[in-house]
């Protein structure tokens, strides 16, 4: 079966945003759950930013060793030269050139002319391929590029040197049809050439990152590039739990695979927001504290009887913990906190207090509670006031 890459760029694209800027520790505890993850490769930042971005890039690519790490430049010699310069350590280092094509940003935002364009791109590329050994180019805002100079920019690419062509929807525009289309006319226009990969690249402006991604898939494309939770400029990125878990959801839709463990995606989720202070949305698909959370009576009677009437994915698949809690009159609420901590809640004492009883009241009619009743519980008691206030509370208590 094919195998579709996953090229994290949580530490870069996700970090770029307002509310998720890491330190260099914390970008190094994310990245070695990243390995943990399988993720093929890490982006780690973009290191003409910043000294400080520069140095996490290094950093980064000295701790994790087991995978491919790549930094980000503009189609400029000091934004590769700070490129080079970070990933100087990495056991395997990408670099990541790219220049928007599109008309709108070639004329508004770069003033420069399509030919400029297209000779920027071959010298950079070039240029980085002196120094690194596998290059990847981006064509910022391909979504809206004109196709035909999009074909000359990736056979331009392909020439200088790049293996890995990412061909992005920068601003969350595209449809799925579209996107899948604008791969199907490069991939003709380069005849499948050996050894190129095609990447996509997707924003959520429109809630659609997830389906072009996949849409992409169905039209070739052997790279995505997400994130975890989903987060990046503006609406986000593509998520990356939503992209394996419906690769690997619908096998056999798609026919591809990817290396991901599965079981270690909640994991991670809880790890960023845990970094970062942001929450996930409760009904976020894969991750979110509702996704496996059954309320209406007629779907609890369904899953009781067999989980597969309601539920596609199981809570264990994707490593959400399964702690089994012997909850009774006797059972201890310190039991219940690591549980609930487990689950990424920090609870009060009187949350805890307010979760026990009516987990216990759960136990009492039902005498299973589950990892998800368990969540649900401790999302509407947890959940609904400011965390300040939790932290307050913790701190009386
Ligand atoms: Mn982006």
């Amino acid at each position: 079966m094919d195998v579709v890459r996953i090229f994290d760029t949580t530490l870069r694209d996700g970090e770029q945003s307002p509310g998720f800027s890491m330190n260099t520790e914390e970008k190094i505890r994310l990245a070695r759950q990243l390995a943990a993850l399988n993720v093929d490769v890490i982006e780690a930042g973009f290191p003409i930013a910043s000294r400080g971005d520069l140095e996490a890039v290094k950093k980064v690519a000295q701790e994790v060793r087991s995978v491919p790490i790549a930094a980000l430049a503009r189609a400029k010699k000091e934004d590769v030269n700070a490129a080079i310069e970070a990933l100087e350590p990495a056991a395997a280092p990408r670099l990541h050139v790219f220049l928007a094509t599109s008309d709108l940003h070639l004329r508004v935002k770069l003033n420069m002319t399509r030919e400029q364009a297209l000779e920027a791109i071959g010298a950079m590329i070039r240029y980085g391929r002196q120094h690194v050994g596998e290059v990847e180019f981006s064509a910022e805002d391909a979504g809206r590029t004109d196709i035909d100079f999009l074909c000359q920019v990736c056979r331009v690419a392909v020439d200088a040197g790049a293996t890995v062509l990412n061909l992005p929807d920068t601003v969350g525009y595209a449809v799925p049809e579209e996107y899948g289309a604008m791969f199907t006319k490069v991939r003709e226009y380069l005849g499948d050439p050996e050894g190129i990969t095609l990447s996509a690249h997707c924003h959520d402006d429109l809630g659609m990152a997830v389906a072009n991604s996949l849409a992409a898939v169905r039209a070739g494309v052997r790279q995505i590039e997400c994130t975890i939770n989903g987060i990046g400029e503006r609406a986000g990125n593509a998520s990356l739990e939503e992209v394996v878990v419906a690769l690997a959801v619908r096998k056999e839709s798609f026919g591809v695979t990817t290396g991901i463990r599965l079981g270690e995606l909640f994991p991670t989720s809880r790890l960023l927001t845990e970094i970062t202070g942001a929450q996930v949305a409760p009904n976020k698909a894969v991750v979110g504290a509702n996704a496996f959370a059954h309320e209406a009576g007629i779907h609890q009677d369904g899953i009781i009887k067999n989980p597969l009437t309601y539920e596609i994915i199981t809570p264990q698949t994707v490593g959400v913990p399964n702690r089994s809690l012997v909850l009774g009159k006797h059972s201890g609420r310190n039991a219940l906190r690591l549980t609930l901590r487990d689950l990424g809640y920090e609870a009060s004492d009187a949350e805890l207090v307010e979760v026990y009883g009516r987990v216990t009241a759960l136990a009492d009619q039902t005498k299973q509670v589950r990892t998800r009743d368990i969540v649900a519980i401790a999302h509407e008691v947890i959940r609904r006031r400011p965390a300040a206030m939790a932290a307050e509370s913790s701190s009386v208590a």
